[in-house]
């Protein structure tokens, strides 16, 4: 993590067991930068720019939202939803770069990552209102289509296998940041921080300060336990967790991430924070798939790909951390 400049200190007396998920924005407004608020896949995105360059963010939010409307799976006219329906298409450029990334991220993840798992967020109901137990009959067919090594990159057509659906939830967001990032660049914009649902990229500085990022505290809502602080070229921080999107079916609370292998949705892990400098859209990939990996083999993994990661998990009735060799650095 050599382009990383960053440290986080945590409250006095946290010790091993913290109580933290997620990540949070800290940034005060500083006189020369303007925060911009928007909404995108159904979330608030934000983007800080300096001030007199306030005009890019709308054209950086209006990449966020190309984005959205090729590769939502919840917008029936979406190519990513026309692509569902055929089976197999050409597909935008954009598009298709987003797929690799999500390819290269399930082989990374020997399928731990899976954007062919939308079968079995539908079998538990995940796409609807009421969440639900699922027949054993319709999980063992759902669980027959999810394997992403049956999606075909043929030039510049995608085909599917049969019945398989692609869902790009999981990497899409990330996506999204790196061509915001991209955009704000290429109008000579490198001083900035954009947002999607607490995924970030950060790049450069905010004046003469380094972009301070806080980590939420799940039990006082609202709190912040820790702030990374980064100057850098450009860097993700992408969190899962099953503290925003989960939900109870009779008593046992369950995340919307699902685990591919076992058919049901991944368990232990509450949050898993990755930094990355390798794009935004595989630091989002990879905090899913390493939520469903757990912190034993999600720790080697991360250090292998060169990514930094933090895991909130559950032992028994408490919460443990544990991190990257790297992630102490950074904090320190
Ligand atoms: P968030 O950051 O909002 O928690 P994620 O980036 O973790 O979201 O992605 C969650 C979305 O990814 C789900 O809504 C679903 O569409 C999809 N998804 C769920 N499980 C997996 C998985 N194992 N591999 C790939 N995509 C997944
Ligand atoms: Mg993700």
């Amino acid at each position: 993590m050599s382009v990383l400049s960053a440290e986080l200190s945590f409250r006095k007396g946290f010790g091993v067991f913290l109580a933290l998920t997620g990540l949070c924005l800290s940034c005060s407004r500083g006189p020369d930068f303007v925060a911009v608020d928007y909404m995108v896949m159904g979330t608030s995105a934000r983007i800080i720019v300096p001030r007199e360059k306030r005009a890019l963010a709308d054209s950086a939010y209006r990449e966020m939202l190309v984005v959205d409307s090729l590769m939502s799976i919840w917008k029936p006219e979406s190519e990513l939803s026309r692509l569902n329906a055929r089976g197999g298409m050409r597909v935008d450029s954009l598009t298709l770069s987003c797929i690799r990334v999500a390819l290269a991220a399930a082989e990374y993840t020997a399928g731990a990552f899976d954007p062919t798992v939308w079968p079995l967020v539908h079998a538990w109901g995940f796409d609807s209102d009421e969440p639900h137990l699922p027949a054993p009959e319709s999980l063992v067919s759902a669980k027959r289509l999810v394997d992403w090594r049956g999606i075909r990159i043929i030039g510049d057509s995608v085909a599917l296998g049969p019945g398989q659906r692609l869902d790009l939830g999981g990497v899409a967001k990330g996506f999204a940041l790196d061509m915001a990032s991209a955009k704000l660049r290429e109008m000579g914009c490198n001083d900035f921080l954009v947002e999607i649902g607490g995924d970030i990229v950060c790049s450069g500085q905010k004046g003469y300060q380094p972009w301070r990022i806080g980590i939420r505290d799940p039990v006082n809502r609202g709190g912040i336990i820790g702030t990374i602080s980064i100057r850098s070229s450009g860097v993700a921080i992408c969190t899962s967790g099953d503290y925003e999107r989960f939900v109870e079916i009779e008593g046992v609370r369950y995340s919307h991430i699902m685990d591919p292998g076992k058919g049901e949705p991944a368990r232990g892990v509450v949050s898993v924070t990755v930094i990355g400098s390798g794009g935004a859209a595989m630091a989002d990939a990879m905090a899913t798939g390493l939520f469903v990996v757990g912190p034993k083999e999600g720790i080697p993994l991360a250090e292998s790909y060169g990514m930094e990661a933090m895991f909130i998990y559950r032992q028994g009735d408490s919460l443990a951390v544990a991190m990257t060799k790297g992630f102490p650095e950074i904090i320190k």
